[in-house]
Formats: C-alpha cells, structure tokens, sequence
C-alpha cells in the first residue's frame, strides 16, 4: 500500500500534466459538491437545532406533534430543481457543462439556475491548481488543497446566513495540528501555540469592541477559522492575517459601495475576508513578511 502511494507520488512528480489535470477534474467534482454542502449544511443545523427545541418544549408543551421528519443530509434527498421538484439527471449533474448545456435553466420548467453554481467549481478548480503549481505534488499542497475546498464552502455559507459551522471549523482545527504532528508544516509546538493564540486574539478583540461599543463585531466561527490559520503558520502570521483582512475587508467594501451604492451599516460578515486574507498568507505569507520588513526597514 505504501509503494502504491509512492508510485502515484512518483508519476504526479514526473508528469506534471497528468497532476494538473487530476487535480483540476477533482476539484471541479469537488466544487459541484461544496455547492451541495453551501445550500445544505446550514438547513440541517437549522433542522436539528428546531428538533432539539421540539424535545426541550415537549415537557411544557405535550401537544406538539414530534412526526419523524424525512432524512435531510448531504447525500439524500437526491437534489431536485427548487421549482418544480423535477430530479436532476446525472447528466445535468457535470460540473459546469450541464449548466452551459442547460443554458443556465432547469431543463424542465425553465426556471433560472444561478450563475454562482458553475462560479463556485470553476472557482474551486481555479484556486486549487494556484495551490498545485506552487507547491508541487507534495503533502503540503495536498493539505493545502483540500483546506482550500473548505474555506470556499466557509466562505460562501457565512455570505449567505452569517454562519461559519462548527462542523467545518473544528475538524480543520484539528487537522492542523496532525499535519504538524505528521512532519508537514510546522512544529507541533508552533502549531498548538499558533492555533490558540489564533482563537485568544480574536476572542480578546471581539470582548474589548463589546465592552466598548456594546455590538458584535464578529462571531465565535471567526475565532476558530484565525485558530485554524495560527496552527497552519504558527502565531507569528496571526498579525499579518488580521491586517491583510482588514485590507481585504476595506477593498471589498469599497468597491461594493461604489458598484451597489450599498449604505455603510450593512453588515458584512467578517469570515470571508478572513478565509481570503489566510489563504493568501499561506500561499504567498513569505512574500509578504519580507515586502513589509523590508518597507519597514527603509
Ligand atoms: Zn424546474
């Protein structure tokens, strides 16, 4: 089992073609189904959090009805156009093409598809062969990747309910520190003292804004996806990620202000920019220490 590893490492290293388009088909497989984890994920906590209230009440309350509920999860139901409830055939399931196919429409009622679905696999595709072309066929670029498919899920669930899920977070978390563990990134030392001083620093800024200002500026999702990137980079990148998010925050806020003439206090959720500023430090992190070093130095 071991040499067979080997040997794919071996002919991904020597083929670089033949990596590329691996990791290019997968990932738009991949996004297709990120699409069905952005749409799904929240109504399933949204459903067991309304069946965990049903058992609180059903004390006080002996006449609600507690019916079994349907199965609702990643892989059942079968997905089906919002419309009209007709199946979705597998051959209007390939990413992207199906939706050129369909022309962007339910190919039985018609009904408009949105357009970010192809966007989130070609998005998904685009940004995992940056991460393939930087760092090779390599453990860390397999890590990286597969980190990548779970901040674009992050990322487009907290746009769509200001929500970054526990069940997405806290794996990466752990994650992180096997990778260290395993020999691919950093010392386990840096990584635990990284990750937990990723949590603390948000944590501490959200009670001082709180004590200041009486307002959320953000939610605990947020603490967990800087304890992520701390235990990836180590506590040392932890400025660089909540400067650059801010940066990131600003640019998108900006450019959102002058193309949708949105007001100020719209609330925007801060996850994005965060995922955003953590993925380009763990790409580029290097790059931009020592740009900003050596700005500093002159
Ligand atoms: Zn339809």
């Amino acid at each position: 089992m071991q040499n067979f590893f080997l040997d794919i490492a071996t002919v991904m290293q020597s083929q670089p073609w033949f990596y590329f388009l691996t990791v290019g088909l997968v990932s738009l497989c991949i996004g297709s189904f990120l699409n069905v984890v952005i749409y799904r994920l929240p109504l399933m906590m949204k459903r067991e959090w309304q069946s965990e209230c049903r058992v609180l009440l059903a004390d006080e309350l002996p006449s609600q009805n507690t019916t079994e509920q349907a199965p609702f999860n990643l892989v059942t139901p079968n997905s089906t156009c919002p419309k009209c409830k007709s199946p979705i055939k597998v051959w209007q399931n390939i990413p992207v093409i199906s939706w050129l196919l369909l022309k962007g429409r339910c190919g039985s009622c018609k009904t408009a598809i949105s357009v970010r679905y192809p966007i989130i696999e070609m998005l998904t595709a685009g940004l995992s062969l940056v991460v393939a072309s930087l760092f090779g066929a390599t453990e860390l670029a397999l890590l990286y990747i597969f980190i990548t498919w779970v901040l674009i899920a992050l990322t487009f669930i907290d746009i769509d309910h200001m929500l970054l899920p526990d069940q997405l977070t806290l794996p990466l978390v752990w994650l992180t520190l096997i990778a260290a563990v395993m020999d691919i990134t950093i010392a386990p030392s840096d990584a635990i003292i990284g990750a937990a001083v990723g949590y603390l620093s948000l944590w501490s800024v959200y009670w001082l804004f709180k004590l200041a200002t009486g307002k959320e500026g953000m939610g605990y999702g947020d603490f967990k996806l800087l304890a992520v990137f701390g235990g990836l980079l180590g506590w040392q990148s932890i400025l660089t990620i909540v400067l650059l998010s801010s940066v990131v925050g600003a640019i998108i806020g900006i450019a959102q202000i002058i193309l949708q003439g949105k007001d100020k206090t719209t609330a925007i959720p801060f996850g994005p920019y965060l995922a955003i500023a953590g993925w380009v430090t763990l790409l580029w992190g290097e790059q931009i220490q020592a740009y900003y070093f050596s700005y500093l130095g002159h």
